[in-house]
Formats: structure tokens, sequence, C-alpha cells
């Protein structure tokens, strides 16, 4: 094991915090559902049990103003209070410790309740939130404290008080959105008084032995943020005032920078946190894209501050800390920033979890152990066939994986080459290593002849993937045209010139980005190139960290992105990141048409229609990414000779529309635990 502090126990004076690992707040969805505690008590058991320092829950609101959702969760009576004691029972088992996040929304709640310090509308929410008066400040400051010491009732060991990502505190703590006149208003002392207050009250409330965290929002990336000076201020304030951690906040929601996304560098927020650190004397936790033990064992070599904070990490892996501690780094699933199954889903009402580990926040659906073991035959080592490879194996089935290519991974091999999503060979990596660890049977390069296989199998699972579609074009032979995968593999390269690109899903702005950073180094992989191109000040000298210029990328020949529909492009992206994705190709002049009909490809480049008016666009390259079409036959074929009840169809190759490694994983895993007894 790399010698790092991670693992010293930290000293709070009257408790001692096991390691130096924080699993930061995430709202999994499960908080709100009827008798979901119990699913919430096994989603933290599992982390604690692998030895986290301390578990954040999910925020829970001081009062019913102060909710996310009109049914978003609360605790504010003691009746409530049986549950929560549960979950603290059980996490207590472990030495880990677990503090109770109080978030009050402010403006970002979603119904008409909202409150903030001034009158003002929130631009991700539709409701207008009216400005405290000074009654409801004081009972607000009431209602943190009550909170605080239910959480104390229940056993918690601390709590977080949510000050950042542009929530209520926040709002009051920066001048954007504090418009105020009385002392809750104007001069920086004014604006954290809020703040301050519900400190001194919860403090009075708790006495001295529970941990209070403060989450400070060292870098706001809006306009009329904060200034450095004014974070300092604060956190010395929180300090004096009995706060026991300061953790670190990156960005209001609103802020059009990415924070969290996969092209955010690796550990891009650290440096905030230190030059913080040398103002302050309690524990600060840093935070954002911190995701492997690398980056872990980078933060305390560089002394960039007293523990670390990760949340989707433990989506991905509810055992990461074990393993780091057992030195296993290689058998760690790594949490891939993609957003799609976590943030996405909250956002759309759904449970969360995780797209490399669909168990995440589903535990209890997994609890099912065969008592006969299963040989399994596995056709094709894409993310689904992996998937259920793995989980066949770990439950303890035997596993036979046949992949005809030298190499596994299928559709990750070419995400994996696209600018920005380079975290998705961790991906391919952990499969790779759970394939070692778990003995199973992996015969590459064998291209299965349905007729010849072992009958001896009880199930055949087919996870034989997609082929890109051709669409119908007069002139699709031309030498112009190259399907998508022939350029990401690099069998095929780009002439001079200008390039449309067919098709505008997921795929489509793949390849644009791939082409706008052909000749040179993705942002993603530099954290001063990604602060240059977003904006950001490391020198903090206006208000919010925000510089002025946003610098564009490419400046090479021009890209045009076509679909059919009319809609806006990009529609069907991730719900939290298609944004980030619609701004960078912008940014670097991409020309995004829509309603486009193909008329011809030839010598002088692709011939289309837009509202009947027909055009040439004068490109040397026509890319197709055109949607694909499962590879069906080896799993029809093998009905035939083997019988239905023997035979599976997962991912790709059961359904190609719209498909994604999301839905191929979670099908892998969910097949596993309906086979057998
Ligand atoms: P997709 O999202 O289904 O997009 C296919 C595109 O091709 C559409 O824009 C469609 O638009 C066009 N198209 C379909 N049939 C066509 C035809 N016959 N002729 C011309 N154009 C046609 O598929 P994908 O881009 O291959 O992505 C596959 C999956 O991976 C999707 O689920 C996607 O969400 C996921 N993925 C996601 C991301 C991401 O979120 N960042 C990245 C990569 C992949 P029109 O019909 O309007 O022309
Ligand atoms: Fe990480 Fe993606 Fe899983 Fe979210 S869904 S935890 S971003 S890998």
């Amino acid at each position: 094991m790399e010698e790092t502090n991670v693992f010293s126990p930290l000293d709070l004076g009257f408790t001692k915090i096991q390691n130096r690992i924080l699993m930061g707040s995430m709202h999994t969805g499960l908080e709100e559902k009827k008798d979901n505690f119990e699913a919430l008590s096994e989603f933290y058991v599992q982390r604690a049990k692998a030895g986290v320092g301390i578990i954040v829950t999910g925020g829970i609101a001081p009062n019913l103003q102060g909710r996310l959702t009109p049914f978003g969760h609360q605790l504010s009576f003691p009746w409530q209070l049986k549950k929560h004691k549960n979950l603290t029972q059980k996490v207590h088992q472990y030495q880990t410790k677990i503090c109770m996040q109080i978030l009050h929304a402010g403006r970002y709640g979603y119904h008409p309740f909202i409150v903030s310090a001034s009158k003002s509308k929130s631009p991700i929410t539709p409701f207008k939130a009216r400005a405290l008066t000074m009654l409801e400040i004081k009972k607000t400051i009431r209602d943190f404290a009550n909170t605080a010491r239910l959480a104390q009732k229940a056993n918690y060991d601390g709590i977080e008080i949510m000050g950042s990502e542009g929530y209520l505190l926040n709002q009051f703590i920066a001048p954007r959105t504090n418009k105020r006149t009385d002392k809750y208003g104007g001069t920086a002392e004014n604006r954290f008084r809020l703040a301050i207050d519900i400190v001194k009250a919860v403090r009075k409330k708790v006495g001295d032995n529970f941990i209070i965290i403060f989450r400070v929002s060292m870098l706001d990336l809006v306009e009329e943020g904060s200034t450095f000076e004014e974070v300092i201020q604060l956190c010395k304030l929180l300090e004096k005032n009995g706060v026991t951690i300061i953790n670190t906040g990156i960005g209001w929601h609103e802020a059009r920078v990415p924070t969290i996304a996969t092209m955010v560098p690796r550990g891009a927020f650290t440096w905030i946190t230190k030059k913080v650190k040398e103002h302050i004397n309690i524990p600060l936790v840093t935070t954002n894209r911190i995701n492997s033990p690398e980056v872990i064992h980078d933060v305390f070599k560089g002394q960039f501050a007293d523990m670390v904070s990760m949340a989707r990490p433990f989506l991905a892996d509810p055992d990461f800390v074990s393993k780091l501690r057992s030195n296993q780094n290689e058998l760690i699933n790594t949490c891939i920033g993609c957003n799609q199954a976590c943030l996405d889903h909250i956002f759309q009402g759904k449970t969360a979890s995780c797209l490399v580990n669909p168990k995440a926040c589903h535990e209890t659906e997994f609890l099912f152990r065969p008592t006969k073991k299963l040989k399994l035959a596995i056709i094709g080592a894409g993310p689904a066939g992996l998937s259920s490879a793995i989980e066949a194996a770990k439950i303890g089935h035997d596993v036979t994986l046949f992949e005809k290519s030298v190499e596994i991974g299928g559709q990750f091999n070419l995400a994996q080459k696209i600018p920005g999503k380079e975290e998705f060979k961790e991906t391919i990596r952990y499969f790779n290593a759970q394939i070692k660890e778990l003995k199973i049977e992996l015969k590459l390069n064998h291209k299965v002849e349905v007729e010849n296989l072992d009958k001896s199998f009880d199930h055949y699972i087919f996870s034989t993937g997609v082929r890109p579609r051709t669409p119908q074009i007069k002139g699709i032979e031309h030498q112009s045209v190259i399907h998508y995968d022939e350029l990401i593999s690099g069998e095929k390269r780009l002439l001079q010139g200008a390039t449309a690109i067919i098709g505008a899903g997921g795929i489509g702005f793949d390849i644009a980005e791939f082409i706008i950073h052909q000749n040179h180094k993705p942002t993603s992989l530099d954290i001063s190139e990604f602060l240059k191109e977003w904006g950001i000040d490391q020198n903090y000298q206006q208000r919010g960290a925000l510089t002025k210029n946003i610098s564009a990328p490419h400046n090479g020949d021009q890209i045009y992105l076509l679909q059919r529909k009319v809609s806006k492009h990009g529609k069907n992206l991730g719900k939290t990141t298609g944004w980030i994705h619609r701004h960078s190709l912008k940014n670097s002049g991409v020309k995004m048409l829509g309603g486009v009909e193909y008329v011809e490809i030839n010598d002088d480049g692709l011939h289309i229609l837009i509202d009947e008016k027909q055009s040439c666009l004068p490109v040397k390259n026509i890319i197709i990414c055109a949607g694909q079409t499962s590879v069906k036959e080896y799993y029809e074929k093998a009905i035939d000779i083997l019988g239905e009840e023997k035979c599976h169809i997962i991912g790709g190759a059961h359904i190609a529309a719209e498909i994604d490694a999301k839905r191929a994983i979670n099908e892998g895993v969910r097949l596993i635990h309906s086979l057998g007894e």
C-alpha cells in the first residue's frame, strides 16, 4: 500500500474518525419513498462495512419551505426518529461515523412554497422564491437547530450543514441572490449572518461533542458569487463559532461550468481547498472528481486537505475503501463520471443507481444466492456479457466467456477513445481484473459456431452486441463515407477538408468531439487547460472565480452535425451532461443542421434538402452515426438447436434502439439473478 495519511485516524478531540475518507452526500431517491429506509440502510451498511470514515447522508430539510420537492424528506418531529435510529444502529455495527446532512433548498426547491434571501427565480427551476421575512429567518434558525437536535437523538454522530451549490445559505452568502438591506444583507458579514446564526444555534442545542460539518462554496462559478477573501472570512467565522470540519463545495447548480462530469479532469478542484487550508486550523475536506487511489494519495502527498470526499465512487463500488486498504486497486469498479444512472435518474424522479454497478441503491434486490451451481456460456464480451459473467461468477456459477475479437470491451473500446471519455478504460480494466480474480474461463479470438457449442451448459447467454446501421442514401458507397467505428478504431482516416456527420445521437456528438480534438490533447487530461476552456480563474480576480474569456479549442476544418429531426440537437443526451456537449460543440464552431433530408453523396460532397431547399455541403468526409442494428442471428440459431429455455439474449443484441451501456450492464446483472434457485 502506498504510504500516505489516508488510513491514519483523524482525531477530533471528542471522537476519532478511523480514516480520511468521507462518503459525500448523495440524494438516492430512497429517502422519500414509503418503507424504503430498509433499502437506504442496506445501501449505507454496505459502505460502512467496507470501512468508510464518515458517511454523510442525502440532504434532509429542516422545514417545509426548505424541501427540495413537495414530498421531499424533512426531519422536524420526534415521531420521525424511529427509522433514523434503525439506520444509525445498523451503520454503527461498524466503526464508521454517520452525519445527517441538513439541506434547505431555498430557491432551488421544486414547489410553490420556496423562499430565498430576496425575491428571485433560479434559471433551473420553474417557481419564483419570495424573500424570507425577519420572523421567518428566526424560525429557520430554530428549525435548523431543532433538526440537528433530532439527528443527535437519532444517534447520528453529527450533521453537515449544506452551505454550497447555490442552496439557501449560499443564496444568503452571495450578492448574486442576496439583495437585502436589513442585517442579513449588504456587507459580507451581514450576508454570512444567517449561516453563522444557524451554526451558533445548532452548537448550543447539541453541545460540544457532536460533529458539525459545514459545506462552504469555495468556488461559486457564477457571476456575483463570493470573492476569495469572503470565502476565507466565512471559514474563519465558522471555525470560531463551533464548526468541526469544513467541506468543499464547487459551483452552483445553475453554473454553466462542468464540475463533476467525466470531461472534468480528476482532482480538478483540489487546489482551491489547499488555498483555503492555508488560512484555517480545523480539518478541511476536498472533493469533486476524486475517483481513484492515485488521486487520493496525491491529495495527501501534496497536503491539499485533511480528508477526501467521494460520493459517486461509492455508487460504483461499495467496497472501494476495503480494496484500497488491501491494495487491490485493480479490482475497484471506478466511477466514470457519466452521471447517467445517478444524477440523471434523480433529475427524472427515479431512484439513483450506477451505470457500472446497477446494484447501487437497489442492494436489497440482489441478496439472493443460488443453491445450485450453474454452468453458463456467455457469448460476447461487451458490457452486457461482461457484467453477467462477473455477476454469475461472484455468486458462485461456473462461467465460460466467448469473445470473437482479441480483447474484451465491445463498444467500450470505442468509447474510451473519445476525448473526455478516457475513464471508460477503467471499466475495461476492472472487468479484466475481475475475470482473473474470479477465474472466469475467457476464450478470446473465438468465434462461436452455434452448431458446435458444447451442449453441457445449463444456460447460453447471447450478448453479441450491435452493428452500425447503414442508411439508404444514393452514393453511400462513395469513398468519402466512413462508419463511426472505422474512424474511432483508426481503420480509416479523415481527408483534409470539411466533415459531415450523419446522425446527431450520442455517437454523432462523440465523433464531433473526436474530430475537434484530433490534433491536440483533450482538456479532460489537463487541469489548467480545462480551467482555461471553461473560464475558471485560479487567481480568483473576480467574484465567483470566473474569467470573462472562454477559449475555443477548435480552429480546423468545418464540421456539420446533421439530423432529420427538427428538435434540438442532443435532446436525448444525459439530462445533466447534454448541455456540456452542446456548449462544447457550439464553442468549437460545429454547425448543427436539423430537418435534413439526405439526397445524394458524390465527388462534390453531401447533397441535402432542408425546408425543400437543396444545397450541397462541400465535404471531404461523411461519417455515418445513424444508430445500430442488433446482432441476433446467433441467438436465433441457438434457440432452434438448444431450446428456448436455455437461451437468453441481452444488451444491444436484444434491443439495439437507444442501447447504452447502462441498459446493457443492468440487463446482464439482472438476468443472472433470475437464473437458478
Ligand atoms: P442514437 O442516439 O439512436 O442516434 C442515432 C442518430 O441517427 C439519430 O440522430 C437519428 O436521427 C439518426 N438516424 C437514425 N436512423 C437513420 C437513418 N436511417 N438515416 C439517417 N439517420 C438516421 O444512436 P447512437 O448515436 O448510435 O448512440 C447509441 C446509444 O448510445 C444511444 O442510446 C446513445 O444515447 C448512447 N450514447 C450516449 C452518449 C452520451 O450520452 N454522451 C454517447 C454515445 C452513445 P434522425 O432520425 O433525426 O436523423
Ligand atoms: Fe459514476 Fe456514472 Fe455510476 Fe454515476 S452512473 S456513479 S457517474 S459511473
